[in-house]
């Protein structure tokens, strides 16, 4: 590709290497993510290239992101068209593609009369907006009194994003603590267990609880879903006791699972509305957008007027990439596609019988492979020396997300891979 005179990289040769330009990464962004694996420069489908010029498959898909593939080309013509009609307005004034962005995502959530969204443009800002609404939710006892309600549930190996309010809701001490103090109140309880739930809300505790706030299927934690029963249980107590149920469907949510929503999944939710459900990483397709829905008028009332803002959430040009990832995916069939295609490669991957697989969990395209030794890293270093995209989220766990159109052909390079891994790679590992 050659660069046009207008692009940043213009003077720029092709021919710089992936070496060249870590370097120069290295001396001009902050080490937050370490070393990158790659520099990429280009993508099609479910594959990118490096700046060698080598292609990956890539199965984890910005993570959870890349929903229809890179470069799109319905998603790419919505993004330009409405760039080039109305690309930012301020939220003083709205525009038919936010209007019909938030009609749509109540719709695909089936919320009730009175329900409402806010737009973001990440997954931890939507969450910050639903920690506000937590703080929001203050009852009045008999009396007529206002009940503050402090406490916010949430769960071990939860994560919700990096910025105050959600690192304050993120359960993993290395990412907090350095940032301490974080907005208080946040209880962790141990991950799926019911009593620890009920325990949380006996003995009068449960006037205080603002909000329980969960992951259907943890996804940063291994790709673990919660146990059957758990979120019917949650809204069952934080129902009985006005509390906010608030699901955090960043990973899980628009279609990844299968479902437009995880919670959807009758063996997840059980049927179940939640108060809240947030959403970003697939909602755009590639392009960042987020967004926070509210069950009924209740939920959506929370936070009035001057209470929330944002400069860029909610923009036109977010709103049309959207609306455009939505679109595709009904237009093309691609929930059943990610619901066949999961659980026939997650089969695959099992009937292996390889000694290093202990474990194929997941829903649709949210799947993880547990290893049977410590060599998660170890096998994502080899599969990227192989070309193919997967991500070690914990030592003994390969999460993958791939692409809504990835193919059966393409997902059975991968288990080929697998299949030729040496049986004793765990062994040699202390
Ligand atoms: C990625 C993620 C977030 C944070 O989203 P960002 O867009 O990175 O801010 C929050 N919650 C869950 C479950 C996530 O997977």
């Amino acid at each position: 590709m050659t660069p046009d005179a207008g692009s940043a990289l213009a003077g720029l040769t092709g021919a710089d290497s992936v070496a060249h330009w870590t370097q120069r990464y290295g001396h001009a962004l902050m080490d937050t993510f370490g070393a990158p694996q790659r520099v990429l420069v280009r993508g099609e489908g479910p594959y990118v290239w490096d700046a060698d010029g080598t292609r990956y498959l890539d199965l984890l898909g910005g993570i959870a992101v890349n929903s229809l593939g890179h470069a799109h080309p319905t998603l790419t013509a919505a993004i330009s068209a409405q760039l080039g009609t109305l690309g930012h307005i301020s939220n003083f004034f709205a525009s038919p593609t936010q209007i019909a962005l938030a009609e749509r995502l109540l719709d695909l959530a089936g919320a009730p009369e009175g329900s409402r969204v806010f737009l973001t443009n990440s997954g931890t800002e939507a969450n910050e907006a639903a920690f506000k609404m937590a703080r929001r939710n203050t009852g009045l006892d008999e009396s007529g009194n206002g009940v503050r309600r402090t406490r916010v549930l949430a769960l071990e190996g939860g994560f919700h994003g990096r910025s105050m309010g959600a690192l304050a809701l993120t359960s993993k001490a290395a990412y907090r603590e350095p940032f301490e103090p974080l907005p208080g109140g946040v209880e962790f309880l141990p991950f799926g267990d019911a009593d620890a739930l009920r325990a949380a809300f006996a003995d009068g505790g449960g006037a205080t609880v603002a909000a329980v706030v969960l992951e259907p299927i943890q996804g940063e934690a291994g790709v673990r879903p919660l146990p059957p029963g758990y979120l019917a249980l949650a809204r069952e107590l934080t129902a009985a006791h006005g509390a906010l149920l608030v699901l955090d469907e960043v990973q899980t949510g628009m279609g990844r699972t299968g479902t437009w929503l995880a919670h959807q999944h009758p063996h997840l939710g059980g049927g179940i509305v939640p108060d809240v459900v947030t959403l970003a990483k697939g909602l755009g397709g590639g392009f960042p957008v987020g967004a926070v829905v509210a069950y009924g008028e209740r939920a959506a009332t929370l936070l009035g007027r001057g209470q929330h803002g944002t400069t860029f959430g909610g923009n036109p040009v977010a709103s049309a990439a959207a609306l455009a990832t939505i679109g595709v995916i009904d237009r093309d069939g691609l929930l059943a596609h990610v619901t066949d295609l999961g659980a026939w490669w997650r089969q695959q991957v099992a009937a292996l019988g390889h000694p290093l697989v202990a474990e194929v969990r997941g829903e649709g395209l949210l799947i993880a492979v547990e290893l049977t030794a410590p060599v998660a890293a170890d096998v994502a270093a080899r599969a990227l020396a192989a070309g193919f995209v997967v991500n070690p989220c914990t030592p003994t766990t390969l999460r993958m997300a791939p692409p809504y159109v990835l193919t059966r052909e393409q997902a059975a390079t991968f288990t080929d891979f697998l299949a030729a891994l040496p049986h004793d790679l765990g062994e040699a590992t202390p």
